[in-house]
């Protein structure tokens, strides 16, 4: 089985995001930019899956500027086999991604795709359900746990009230979340490896994709500065808090 994982390049997850001047997006230039958290774990569930003889090989594909090879490069550090480097300069709204993401599954053929749960630039929480409707493959979003068992996948999901476990059958789209696995730091001699490992670069008019986006951007702005917090004495006055002064109760 191979498996397919989605991967974006985003600002660091270390990095205090600001706001262009012009209220049009959120500055990049100049920023440290590294693989989206939830995709390195997709990364590392798909060179596990590996290790554990369930995949025969890992792709990864990113679509993104030129500097998303060195994306690629780090997943292909972790572990993964070969990349696929869809160019694009600017953003590309998670319809066009998934769009992008089914005509290299159709190339591809893998038994499973993973992708994070959500990218943490745009928050958006929609690419891979995009993704498995386009397909028309089932989908299970949020594993923190996935057995492969012949032709079929049991995720435990992380669903509001706990935890929800399913079986999908394969082929099939999962999202990850969080506690699915701490992805390895890659090793030295596996950096050296991935400068080795082949990056195919598709275009995405090859691929049929029209990049144009469907949202308009009308403004970006900082949320407001959170006010100071205060100590309560007791249990009774921080109720007449919660009633009277934060309303929330
Ligand atoms: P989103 O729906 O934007 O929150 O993104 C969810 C997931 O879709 C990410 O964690 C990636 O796995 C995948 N994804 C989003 N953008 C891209 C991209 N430009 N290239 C490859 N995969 C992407």
């Amino acid at each position: 089985m191979k498996v397919l994982v989605a991967i974006k390049r985003v600002i660091d997850a270390n990095v205090k995001a600001r706001v262009r001047q012009d209220g049009s997006g959120v500055e990049t230039t100049n920023v440290k930019m590294a693989m989206n958290p939830f995709c390195e774990i997709a990364v590392e569930e798909a060179v596990r899956l590996k290790e554990a003889g369930k995949a025969t090989e890992t792709v990864v594909v990113s679509a993104g500027a030129q500097q998303t090879q060195e994306t690629i490069r780090t997943a292909l550090a972790i572990g993964a086999d070969r990349g696929i480097h869809v160019p694009h300069d600017g953003a590309l709204e998670p319809l066009a991604v998934a769009k992008m993401l089914k005509a290299v599954a159709e190339r591809e053929q893998p038994g499973l795709v993973l992708l994070g749960k959500q990218a943490i630039d745009d928050d958006c929480n929609q690419t891979g359900q995009m993704l498995a409707a386009l397909l028309g493959w089932p989908q299970a979003t949020f594993a923190s746990k996935i057995e492969i068992d012949g032709d079929s996948a049991t995720v435990t999901r992380e669903v509001d009230g706990g935890l929800e476990k399913i079986a999908v059958k394969m082929p099939c789209v999962i999202t990850v979340d969080l506690r699915l696995n701490e992805p390895r730091y890659a090793s030295l001699p596996n950096i050296m490896k991935a400068k080795k490992k082949p990056i195919d670069q598709i275009a995405l008019a090859d691929l049929g994709v029209d990049p144009a986006p469907r949202l308009k951007v009308l403004k970006v702005a900082e949320p407001p500065a959170r006010g100071g917090g205060i100590k309560v004495e007791t249990a009774a006055e921080l109720v007449d808090k919660l009633k009277n002064a934060a309303g929330v109760i």
